[in-house]
């Protein structure tokens, strides 16, 4: 535990000792980053010692994560991350792109990118010893939080609009959460949710609230770390074989979709981890892509690149998107400085180009729902602003699976016949 030395605020830069805070900072509000012991981190360890385990899921980088290992084994929770990396040559190729890899975050143990997250925040509730975690939730955190708990018999209580998708309530209810359908939006549930840790004693998981979240999904950073560096050689490597490169080389796109700005941001936190460290020689650009009904953090970044304004307006976000369906954004600010400290953009898409890119994902073995899709919608309209050079490496996040959401499937379909058993009758359809 040793590793997790304390907090800066992202407004303030204030420090904070692990135990001075426990969500955001006292003075302004402002999201809490999670400082490690760098230095000892990198006395003790080589990237080979974490690369050579054994074990494919997130505790594989256990010495980089601001908590001890969960106990007992082999459990959902122990078996987040570690989630494939597809090349998609054909895709590439359509779309003038020399190469493209997409990670599939639907391959987690609830099927989405939120298990990185509350894998870690489970973890360290059973450290502080609290009874019960609770969460706000469009629905996938909720699910997350309620596996991860289930996983190791932890209390959890969810909090999510009553519109959610019922797939995903199914799965709140299956796990055995207690589920509270709150009727408003998913801001109102967030509210309450706070409202509610305060007043129970209840500890908190609200994305862009828990400084932990960013922690566990910044684990996929890593894992895109580890595989670039067996794809591209020298340009993921420790910054002192980074000199070799040559300047022109381009640099990993990273392509994610973007509701509160919370994965974003633990990607940056991820590579920013092994840049300080002095294991990342570049870092990758990092493109976030919103919804056009949804676009909070979009219309900022686009503020920041005239003005220099960091100021984020809430939206009424209306999206069929719903895992990135969010009028205020909690951790916007970090979101912001993903993209524009690592040289990237924001990027916005219709949801007529969420819904074929379903079907475009659908196309190559991919299931996703829409906010997955989302990320993969936003690279074709990179590519098609001219944004992109077709020499950039390209990675997309699927974020979630399409198993979640199938009325927003149905949708980017056209439906089956209905025929009679009849060999004749087929054959109208095969003439
Ligand atoms: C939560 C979620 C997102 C967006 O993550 P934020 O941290 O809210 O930006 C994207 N896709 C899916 C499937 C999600 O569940
Ligand atoms: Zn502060």
């Amino acid at each position: 535990m040793d590793k997790f030395i304390g907090y800066t605020c992202s407004i303030c830069q204030h420090d904070y000792a692990p135990d001075e805070v426990t969500y955001t900072c006292p003075k302004d509000g402002g999201n809490l980053d999670v400082i490690l012991d760098y230095d000892a981190i990198r006395k003790k360890y080589q990237p080979e010692d974490l690369l050579s385990r054994a074990n494919p899921s997130i505790w594989r980088y256990l010495p980089l994560l601001p908590v001890s290992a969960p106990s007992g084994d082999a459990t959902p929770l122990h078996l987040v991350g570690g989630t494939p990396i597809y090349s998609l040559t054909h895709t590439a190729e359509k779309l003038g792109l020399k190469q493209l890899w997409l990670k599939d975050e639907s391959r987690n143990p609830t099927a989405s990118f939120k298990d990185r997250a509350s894998a870690i925040v489970v973890t360290r509730a059973r450290e502080i010893k609290a009874e019960v975690v609770v969460t706000a939730s469009t629905g996938n955190a909720g699910a997350a939080l309620a596996g991860m708990a289930a996983a190791v018999g932890q209390k959890a209580v969810i909090f999510a609009p009553r519109s959610a998708p019922q797939a995903k309530i199914a799965q709140l209810l299956v796990f055995g959460a207690r589920v509270i359908l709150v009727d408003g939006s998913y801001d109102d549930a967030f509210d309450l949710t706070v409202k509610a840790a305060q007043e129970f004693g209840w500890y908190c998981r609200n994305t862009g609230y828990n400084p932990f979240t960013a922690e566990g999904k910044k684990t996929a950073a890593f894992e895109i770390w580890e595989f670039m560096r067996n794809q591209m050689g020298t340009g993921m490597r420790a910054s002192s074989n980074s000199i070799t490169i040559p300047v022109n080389e381009q640099r990993l796109a990273i392509f994610v979709s973007v509701g509160d700005g919370n994965i974003i941001s633990g990607l940056h936190k991820g590579f920013k981890d092994l840049h300080t460290l002095g294991w990342l020689g570049r870092m990758p650009r990092i493109i976030g892509v919103q919804a056009e009904g949804s676009a909070a953090i979009a219309n900022t970044f686009h503020d920041f690149i005239k003005s220099g304004s960091e100021i984020i307006h809430p939206v009424q976000a209306k999206t069929i998107a719903d895992s990135i369906s969010v009028d205020l954004p909690r951790d916007g600010l970090r979101a912001l400085r993903a993209a524009s400290e690592t040289g990237g953009t924001y990027i916005t898409v219709s949801d007529q180009k969420i819904i074929s890119a379903i079907s475009d994902l659908g196309q190559i073995g991919v299931f996703a729902e829409p906010a997955g899709a989302a990320a993969f919608a936003g690279l074709i309209e990179a590519k098609n602003q001219g944004w992109l050079e077709a020499d950039s490496p390209v990675l997309v996040i699927n974020t979630g699976s399409g198993l979640k959401d199938i009325r927003a499937a149905l949708q980017a379909v056209q439906p089956a016949p209905i025929i009679e058993p009849t060999l004749d009758a087929l054959k109208r359809i095969f003439p």
